[in-house]
């Protein structure tokens, strides 16, 4: 594996490169981000004295429209990991042809270290920090890893007090109350089961109650696909969290597990400390076990990086969606495409989040609310609309899934770039 993250994934967009035609201007354009904010973050903690975290902001590009993308509040947040999140995020928006380009924020921080107000201020502070750089028409927060909708209302009302306006479209995963938009909290998951439920039975899965399911991440993303499957009839048969994991081969009943996570959830902390590994009735596996599991289908639904070159070869599940962003790195990636084991990427498995934002946007702006019903119908035929689209390409021009997408969203990033003018049109001219 690289040592940069977005070195690794750059990789990704080499290889799709090699099978398809984009303008030297297009390459040249895609080949940094376009800004980068490094923010300092003061916080007064509840005992009086005085933290300073560091907090980031990317754009990495806006050909297509205002940068979009989730801000993460994680230890391990750096620079180069919030780089290649907005590079990812630059192709997903175009994967399903929303308007916008790729952007992304993080703040290197354990939130479960901080008490609510001081989540609260540093949310805050964060805003303070990066509000020249965000705008309705220039870059639109959304949450990502351990913020929530909760977080993203306290940032709004931050936005509002800096601006004196109330700029609803300045960032989407709000709570309803605020501005959000319905059906944006299943909304990943919804999206990733579209995705799932179109790609499966051509992958030769045509029944659900025998395909059998392992998901990494029981968190927001994962939990509630994992319900979606678990309704659809699927067998999920295993599940975990950051403590570990329960396997039973006959089928997991996750309506339970949920229910148990959610209920011990809300006796503690806002971040959850209880395990899904408590459940005493199942095996209890740890997340290496998990991920080479003989399975069906494994969907990483947690951080970045869990399949590397270390672990590639012991995979034993015929497929994998991944859900989180960038599960698989460049080395695992190539490892399982050798073994013949089909990824289905994340810019196109897990962009019904942002879907669901662009939906929330939308109707910021026009200040018409839509019903669930018409939020998760809209999800529904951009997600199989792409999905379709995706794999007819790497059906016809026989590519890996991940590289089908690439070279999807390229030819929309790249048209977009050259309306602008490139080398050819201003060579010609100064020919003329
Ligand atoms: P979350 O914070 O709600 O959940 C993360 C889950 O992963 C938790 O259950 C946590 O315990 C678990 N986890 C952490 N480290 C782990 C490890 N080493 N092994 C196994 N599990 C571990 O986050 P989320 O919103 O569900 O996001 C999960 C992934 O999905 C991230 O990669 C995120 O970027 C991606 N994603 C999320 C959304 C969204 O709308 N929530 C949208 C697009 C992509």
């Amino acid at each position: 594996m690289s040592n940069s993250l977005l070195e690794d994934a750059r990789k990704q967009l080499d290889k799709a490169l090699e099978h398809i035609e984009i303008s030297d201007d297009s390459r040249e354009r895609l080949s940094m981000p376009k800004s980068t904010i490094i923010t300092r973050i003061p916080v007064r903690m509840d005992d009086g004295t005085l933290k300073v975290f560091q907090g980031f902001r990317v754009r990495f590009d806006d050909s297509r429209g205002p940068t979009k993308g989730g801000i993460r509040f994680h230890p391990g947040v750096t620079l180069d990991e919030v780089q290649s999140l907005a590079f990812w995020m630059t192709f997903k928006c175009a994967v399903l042809d929303l308007p916008y380009g790729g952007g992304k924020g993080g703040v290197t921080v354990n939130p479960k270290e901080l008490s609510k107000l001081e989540l609260e201020r540093l949310s805050r502070g964060y805003i303070n920090g990066v509000a020249d750089f965000i705008g309705p028409d220039v870059d639109i927060p959304a949450p990502d890893v351990y913020t929530n909708s909760m977080i993203m209302g306290w940032m709004m009302d931050q936005y509002n007090i800096i601006r004196r306006s109330v700029q609803p479209a300045v960032i989407t995963g709000k709570p309803l109350s605020m501005g959000g938009s319905r059906g944006r909290e299943a909304a990943t998951s919804l999206g990733a089961f579209f995705v799932m439920r179109t790609l499966l039975p051509k992958m030769g899965f045509k029944k659900p109650e025998k395909t059998r399911i392992a998901i990494q991440g029981f968190g927001n993303a994962g939990s509630i696909l994992a319900l979606q499957l678990y309704e659809a009839g699927y067998k999920v048969v295993a599940v975990s969290d950051s403590k570990g994991g329960i396997y039973d081969p006959k089928g997991l009943d996750i309506p339970v597990i949920k229910k148990q996570k959610e209920d011990t959830q809300k006796l503690q902390t806002l971040y959850c400390d209880m395990s899904v590994c408590h459940i005493d009735e199942y095996q209890s596996i740890d997340n290496a076990q998990l991920l080479e599991l003989d399975v069906d289908i494994l969907v990483p639904s947690a951080l970045e990086n869990q399949i590397t070159e270390k672990n590639a070869y012991n995979i034993k599940a015929k497929a994998l969606f991944e859900v989180a962003n960038g599960p698989v790195d460049f080395a695992g990636d190539t490892i399982l495409e050798s073994r013949g084991i089909p990824v289905v990427p994340d810019i196109l498995t897990n962009a019904g989040g942002v879907t669901v934002s662009y939906f929330e946007w939308v109707q910021n702006r026009s200040g018409l609310y839509w019903t669930e019903e018409d939020v998760n119908e809209r999800l529904e035929q951009r997600m199989v609309r792409e999905a379709g689209n995706i794999w007819q390409l790497a059906s016809e021009k026989k590519l890996p899934l991940r590289t089908a997408a690439y070279v999807h969203a390229l030819s929309r990033i790249s048209e977009s770039m050259d309306a602008r003018g490139t080398k050819n049109y201003y060579q010609k001219r100064d020919a003329d």
